[in-house]
């Protein structure tokens, strides 16, 4: 009988764990992977700083379905097949181990996203996947049982099963050779990007992180806590990424023009910081307010925000003026900036929208209109916040649809 054949379109971490997975569950299928650059893995590679943030040491489905601001029910249900454990246990097998830091975040223990390209090459070469770099899709037809792949060079390939693992792209009309598969997509909007105050003197305090604020869009239910980095241009940090993350869609159809509220001292309102300022006044009244502040700020910050509320750092406690002791009350609680543009995080970004998650089958990662067709990855209308997240999702749909081909086989 003739070997079936499996195309796996992208040479990303989703394509490749289809890729790799499959080879090894079907010893009959021949793995053919298709990539369009001359470069594999190349988020892999540079995601996490050059470290790859594998995913997120996080062991409880529902807990981690929360994470993903589009494709939580979706991920909620894939999770049950292959979830942060089974990753962990995947490259551990494979002699790359993983470790936590503080903040959940799980990395190969030799913090080089090396180990897991390496891993990855390795397996595949192994099972013999079949890989050809440069080669772009730009077309897929199916006839009778055969899918037919054009490529833009001209060539064409055949294949029982093809597995779309091609990443998000950035404008709608990329998505095109998918939509005449029969397939609707929900336009792509960037997610996890830092905001733009330009000419704000707050930019000049760039490289300063307060480790915990709350952050408030005006006009929206959009509201995050967490650390925060000032940079050159404007905002960034987790809190800024993962806001960005919930507000892709609404900030988009701002156009990148909204307000942003601060609370420097999440753990207080404006009455709890109006109490505090007048106990300082009371029993710490000679002191120069410029010395040391009672909120636990980083120095120069706390010097900024009386400078922007008129106060001398020589004045003392007691001498504080009603007038100054609001606007600092205001400016600690209620710090409001103008945001105008965005920058996408050079760290890690992501793109939300793709193919409609209720067009593919949660079980299988099947096409519900194409039989034969599998997709995985970020080219669905699936992502997460910065965290791990993202590769997560791309690892599990991988495995899944990997699963689904052989069991067919
Ligand atoms: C700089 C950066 C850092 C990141 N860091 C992290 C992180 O630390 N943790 C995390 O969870 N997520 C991170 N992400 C997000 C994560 O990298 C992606 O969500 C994940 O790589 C998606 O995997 P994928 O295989 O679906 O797509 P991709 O990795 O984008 O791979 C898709 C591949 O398909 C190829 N392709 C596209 N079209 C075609 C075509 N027509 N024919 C053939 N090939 C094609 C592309 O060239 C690409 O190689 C980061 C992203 C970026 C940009």
């Amino acid at each position: 009988m003739k070997e079936k054949k499996l195309v796996v379109i992208g040479g990303g971490a989703a394509g490749f764990f289809c890729a790799v997975n499959a080879a090894r569950m079907s010893p009959g299928l021949q793995v053919v992977l298709l990539e369009k650059s001359n470069k594999l893995l190349s988020k892999v590679k540079v995601s996490g700083g050059g470290r790859c943030n594998v995913t997120h040491a996080c062991f409880d489905i529902a807990e981690m379905s929360e994470k993903y601001p589009r494709g939580k029910n979706f991920v909620k249900k894939t999770f049950h097949q292959f979830f942060t454990t089974d990753t962990v246990n995947w490259f551990e097998e494979r002699e790359v181990p993983l470790c936590t830091e503080a903040d959940g975040r799980m990395f190969p223990l030799s913090h080089a996203s090396s180990s897991i390209i390496d891993c990855l090459l390795e397996e595949a070469d192994k099972y013999k996947v079949e890989i050809k770099i440069q080669k772009e899709v730009s077309a897929i037809e199916k006839i009778n049982a055969e899918f037919i792949i054009q490529l833009a060079d001209g060539e064409n390939i055949t294949a029982d099963f093809v597995c779309i693992a091609t990443g998000g792209f950035s404008k709608p009309d990329q998505f095109d050779w998918i939509r005449k598969l029969g397939h609707q997509i929900e336009n792509p909007v960037p997610s996890l990007f830092t905001m733009n105050i330009p000419q704000h003197p707050i930019t000049e305090l760039m490289g300063i992180a307060v480790e915990d604020v709350i952050l408030k869009i005006s006009g929206t239910k959009l509201k995050e806590r967490g650390p925060v980095l000032i940079t050159h241009w404007g905002l960034s940090g987790p809190a800024v990424l993962r806001l960005s993350a919930w507000g892709a869609r609404i900030l988009h159809d701002m156009d990148y023009h909204f307000s942003i509220q601060v609370n420097w001292c999440p753990e207080l309102n404006q009455e709890s910081v109006r109490s505090l300022i007048q106990d300082y006044r009371q029993f710490n009244g000679s002191v120069f307010i410029g010395s040391k502040n009672p909120f636990d700020l980083p120095h120069r910050l706390w010097l900024f925000m009386l400078k922007i509320c008129g106060i001398d750092n020589g004045t003392r406690w007691s001498d504080l003026s009603a007038k100054g002791q609001v606007l600092l009350t205001d400016t600690l609680t209620n710090h409001t900036f103008q945001v105008k543009g965005k920058t996408t995080f050079k760290e890690e970004f992501v793109t939300a929208g793709g193919v409609l998650t209720s067009e593919i089958d949660v079980q299988t990662m099947e096409s519900k209109k194409v039989p034969g067709l599998y997709f995985a990855g970020e080219m669905m209308n699936v992502d997460g916040i910065t965290g791990g997240y993202n590769f997560q999702h791309a690892w599990t749909s991988g495995w899944i649809a990997a699963k689904s081909i052989a069991e067919i086989i």
